[in-house]
């Protein structure tokens, strides 16, 4: 007996467990039809309805058209509001059933909305299913919101079509709606419904008691492709509903996940599922250019609530535009430039819109590029002819002069060459045209805006209008009816002045600046900036050219690490390009291959490219002498460390001038009137090195050793020296010395004590004792030879007053 009694409960469970909640009324037919029949009655013109079709049973699909008929509708919004899943989705339909309540009622906002807007409202399109089956078709099998039968889409998309409209009448009255109304927003209402419950799980009154759901606002649970093009909309209307109580989702947010196609498909069950799937509510948005809403109800006061935010939108301007309503009106984008609607009320903005939205597909927009201070451009063509035009830049005169004026490289198309010469079918436009530039100045002066070079004037319906919104100055561009451009070419330019000045480029921390001499760099632009010797990227030098009547001395720079590191801009940290201008001494600092790019190459040894490279960019300097100004007779070599090395071998060496090779670069001398180093090595012959300091490391990279560290790679080169002496003949400077060798001024200044030969040194890569055995070799040939170090009792010097006294003592 107890377990029939647990059994029979067990059975009963679903209607206690109800019992828990509050009723829930379930609308019926009656009251539905007797409440629009009522609020006619008492809202005479206010509320308009009427039958747009007949749904299963003779149950007519009502249209309720709320409006002020005071206020002359030209000017005004359209909002439609359908519940294409009503029927199973109750609250989709009580909550429009709440909308109209609250868009009769004395609320200020109500009002407002009805003297701006007309709303119209089908609070139930599929009665059958929300008065009888509780199920989402019709008598047909048709789902008026998916549009799919019971064999598939009853969708046409590309003809925007459905098949046998007379089994769909339910849909077929809410694309007769459209179709007459043409409206800026469609919200579609979904919600909770009945069709997961089998009727004895509903108990006698037919209702889930205490079902809610998850509110969604801007798009169903079904499609997520329904739903605003401006998340904005979305955010108001979410704000609004959570102002009063009622929190709802929006998906990628919420969900942490953002869009993603086909590439990204093998990732999909990670990522965000959207479903860009063809629904119904598609169809104004495909054909008209309707802003399309999609919302899920639970409860219909949040519905209201949230649908209040959407009316202040339609009743004030939206953030960034002039005239009150919808964001509807743009119509093609490029990178912030907008083809919109013309129009000086809603009424031609919306023929505008429907008009250029079913065109725009044949519209090629580009603008100049890249943008700069101070200009601003936008260039449509709506026919074949006018993209031609663009293609050979056959612009008016003004314009091409504008264009000349700038900086900008090209007109910058969204559609490529090929694709604006293939071109064979105009865009039709019979309604006007407006184009949207935004200037990102909150009070820029001196607008000079131009259609086609002729200059327009701050008029409304025929010129331009500008005004600060959502951060930018914002620039319309109104071409009304009679002024289209026969040729279809439309080409705005606008000229301007900043209200303010905005530095840009972002500079690195001071530490970092006083390293790299930035700001000393960025002080002293050169003249030519990576000027090319050679086909290598970094075959490359900056020049300085001194501004004289007479040819100019030159400061020829060759910078150090190790011919493996740093590069030109390292002048700045042992020069001072700008005195040196000032004295009229040019200046050039070099980029060289490294000796990594020669082992890459597999030259051997490696340091033959960064020093023939020495050679030749100099050679390549001495080529320009003419065109330059330069005295070829004063070219003074300098350098640090390896910078070093490089330059006294290129003093050293015999003139490398090939007086036989066609190639007029090679022709040129080599030689240089004197050098001044800092820490240079003047011979890279290991067992030289070694007799001179013991604990010499440096040099066997140069050669092709390769190691972690200098010793690593110095001591097989000594081991292997033999191996080596041609290539020590031909790449040390030492191995050149002469008696027409230019004079050599060598500095060093970190040295801890009196340079002596044969004893080890704390740094033996830049001792003062290298440069003290140049001076041994050069001296008996008679060549000058001076060096420089902190125990030579002389008062302090550097290279630049070295370079400076020489190059000016020397003047002719
Ligand atoms: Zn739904």
């Amino acid at each position: 007996m107890k377990q029939l009694i647990l059994i029979f409960l067990s059975l009963l469970s679903p209607l206690l467990a109800q019992e828990k909640h509050a009723p829930m009324h379930r609308l019926t037919w009656e009251e539905y039809a007797g409440t629009l029949a009522h609020w006619r009655k008492a809202f005479p013109k206010v509320a308009v309805l009427e039958s747009r079709g007949m749904s299963g049973q003779n149950m007519p699909v009502y249209l309720l058209k709320i409006t002020d008929p005071t206020v002359k509708s030209t000017d005004k919004q359209v909002c439609l509001v359908t519940t294409l899943h009503s029927g199973p989705e109750r609250t989709g339909t009580t909550g429009a059933m709440a909308f109209a309540e609250w868009c009769l009622s004395d609320d200020p906002l109500a009002v407002e909305t009805r003297k701006k807007q007309i709303v119209l409202i089908m609070p139930c399109v599929n009665p059958l299913a929300m008065f009888y089956t509780d199920r989402f078709r019709n008598e047909h099998g048709i789902d008026p919101y998916a549009g799919t039968g019971r064999v598939g889409k009853i969708w046409d998309v590309k003809s925007l079509t459905i098949n046998k409209p007379e089994n769909a009448p339910e849909l077929a009255a809410v694309l007769s709606v459209i179709d007459e109304y043409q409206p800026e927003v469609h919200a579609d209402l979904h919600g909770t419904g009945l069709q997961e419950y089998a009727p004895d799980q509903l108990g006698s009154r037919r209702m889930y008691q205490g079902q809610i759901m998850t509110e969604v606002t801007g798009g169903a649970y079904s499609n997520y492709a329904l739903r605003p093009w401006d998340w904005r909309v979305t955010e108001a209307m979410i704000a609004a509903g959570k102002e009063a109580g009622f929190p709802s989702d929006r998906f990628e947010a919420d969900a942490q996940r953002t869009f993603w196609g086909p590439e990204l498909a093998p990732l999909g069950k990670k990522l965000w599922h959207g479903m860009p799937l063809f629904y119904s509510a598609h169809y104004g948005y495909a054909k008209y250019h309707t802003m399309v809403i999609t919302q899920e109800v639970a409860w219909e006061q949040s519905l209201v609530a949230r649908m209040k935010g959407l009316m202040k939108i339609g009743n004030e301007a939206w953030l960034d535009e002039k005239a009150a309503g919808y964001p509807v009106n743009r119509m093609r984008h490029f990178v912030g430039h907008f083809v919109t609607a013309y129009g000086r009320n809603a009424t031609e903005r919306r023929a505008s819109r429907v008009e250029l939205w079913n065109q725009q597909s044949e519209f090629a927009l580009g603008f100049l590029y890249p943008q700069t201070v101070g200009r601003e451009s936008l260039v449509v063509a709506t026919t074949a002819a006018a993209k031609k035009k663009i293609v050979a830049k056959e612009f008016p005169e003004a314009v091409k002069k504008f264009i000349a004026d700038g900086p900008e490289l090209k007109v910058a198309m969204e559609a490529p060459n090929e694709q604006l010469l293939a071109a064979t079918t105009d865009a039709t436009i019979t309604k006007g045209i407006g184009f949207r530039m935004r200037l990102p100045y909150r009070a820029p002066t001196k607008l000079d805006v131009r259609l086609n070079g002729r200059a327009l004037k701050p008029v409304a319906a025929d010129g331009y209008e500008s005004w600060f919104a959502d951060g930018f100055t914002q620039v319309q561009v109104n071409v009304p009816p009679q002024k289209l451009a026969v040729d279809g070419l439309y080409f705005i330019t606008c000229a301007y002045e900043p209200d303010e000045q905005r530095p840009n480029g972002w500079m690195p921390p001071a530490e970092v600046r006083k390293l790299y001499a930035t700001d000393k760099a960025d002080a002293t632009p050169a003249t030519f900036v990576d000027l090319a010797y050679g086909p290598h990227f970094r075959q490359t030098m900056d020049v300085w050219l001194a501004k004289s009547e007479k040819p100019t001395p030159v400061v020829f720079y060759i910078h150090g690490g190790g011919w493996g590191a740093q590069d030109k801009t390292d002048i700045h940290q042992h020069l001072d390009v700008r005195a040196f201008l000032d004295a009229g001494i040019s200046v050039a600092s070099i980029n060289y291959r490294f000796l990594a790019d020669a082992n890459a190459a597999k030259v051997t040894p490696p340091l033959q490219w960064p020093l023939m490279d020495a050679a030749r960019a100099l050679q390549h300097l001495r080529s320009k002498a003419g065109e330059w100004n330069l005295d070829q007779t004063r070219i003074a070599a300098s350098g640090v460390s390896a910078g070093g090395c490089s330059s006294l071998w290129l003093a050293m060496h015999d003139d490398m001038a090939d007086a036989k090779s066609a190639d007029p670069i090679a022709r040129e001398s080599t030689r240089v009137l004197f050098t001044a180093t800092k820490a240079p090595q003047p011979s890279l012959d290991p067992k030289q090195l070694v007799e001179w300091i013991p604990n010499s490391e440096y040099g066997g990279h140069a050669f092709g050793y390769i190691g972690k560290t200098r010793p690593e790679t110095f001591a097989p080169f000594l081991a292997n020296r033999e191996k080596h002496l041609a290539d020590l003949r031909e790449w040390s400077p030492l191995s050149h010395a002469s008696a027409d060798d230019p004079f050599a001024v060598i500095l060093t200044t970190k040295e801890d004590k009196p340079p002596v030969k044969g004893e080890a040194q704390k740094d033996p890569t830049h001792s003062a004792v290298l440069g003290v055995m140049l001076e041994d070799t050069l001296k008996p040939l008679g060549v000058k030879c001076e060096v420089r170090h902190p125990f030579d009792g002389k008062p302090e010097t550097t290279m630049q007053e070295v370079l400076l006294q020489h190059l000016n003592l020397s003047k002719p």
